[in-house]
């Protein structure tokens, strides 16, 4: 069939839009699935417990849930909020996770498709959900989940890279440069130094988004983190601001509106000189 239709672009196109519901729904799903285990991740991982054994279990009651009884989203809402087993109130922020996963994958679709770097970048947006949480319980980011990032990210460039190694190095050396004033700032403004997991995850994104979007990635994420200190300053006394979260964010961003502004800002050079 589609070796019949080949270098017929009209074709793809109208497979595409046919396609494109069916891949809408099908990356939310996969997302969804996706956070399940990613809030499996954000509790176990910080606490020492293996993430595969055992399956789910109620956190309260500590009996194990059935598959059917633990689908994404929906087994919240059927069961009203509650545990089956012990009527347990299942706090929102679990299906709210799951949602958020799996809204990330259908805009992700839908903004890039299952083109090759989908996974890379999916798994990457997954992983930064799970640190960011783990971020904002604990102030830390666990050495493991920054690992696997390098793992995911030096995979990336071998089997579809997204950008030259020489831009990887660049972004690398940029993540470097902006640690660095981001170690010092913390220290001049807040009396302390910021959490060498910060420092190291900043590296990561750097080599993995490459300087340009690295550059509109860090940019937004630190704006972010800056407003929500002020906003919360009036409300405690704790003054780390936990990164993880603001990092996700960036990426978001980044990965919405990233090539939009570089365009832009390019633009403006061609228009000066
Ligand atoms: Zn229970």
């Amino acid at each position: 069939m589609i070796m019949a239709n080949s270098g017929d672009w009209g074709y793809y196109w109208a497979v595409f839009k046919q396609a494109a519901p069916l891949g809408f729904s099908f990356s939310f799903i996969l997302g969804a699935v996706l956070g399940s285990f990613a809030n499996v991740v954000i509790w176990r991982l910080p606490r020492g417990e293996s993430l595969l054994k055992p399956g789910s279990r109620c956190p309260h009651c500590g009996k194990p849930i059935p598959l059917w009884r633990n689908v994404p989203i929906l087994s919240f809402y059927f069961l009203k909020g509650r545990a089956a087993c012990c009527g347990y109130a299942i706090a929102l922020r679990y299906p709210l996770i799951e949602l958020l996963c799996g809204l990330i994958f259908a805009t992700l679709y839908l903004n890039i498709g299952w083109t090759p770097d989908f996974p890379f970048l999916g798994a990457w947006m997954i992983l930064l959900v799970i640190l960011g949480l783990i971020d904002l319980d604990h102030y830390r980011l666990p050495n493991p989940l920054v690992i696997l990032g390098v793992f995911l990210s030096v995979l990336w460039m071998i089997l579809a890279p997204p950008h030259t190694w020489m831009q990887a190095g660049l972004g690398f050396a940029l993540g470097l440069f902006l640690a660095v004033v981001m170690m010092l700032a913390g220290k001049i403004a807040a009396g302390r130094w910021s959490g060498f997991g910060d420092f190291k995850l900043t590296l990561v994104l750097g080599f993995t988004f490459g300087p340009g979007q690295f550059l509109i990635l860090f940019l937004s994420a630190t704006i972010a983190a800056m407003l929500y200190g002020l906003y919360r300053r009036k409300k405690t006394s704790e003054k780390r601001i936990p990164m993880g979260p603001f990092f996700a964010l960036g990426a978001w961003v980044t990965i919405w509106v990233g090539q939009a502004l570089m365009d832009w800002y390019l633009g403006m050079f061609n228009l000066f000189w």
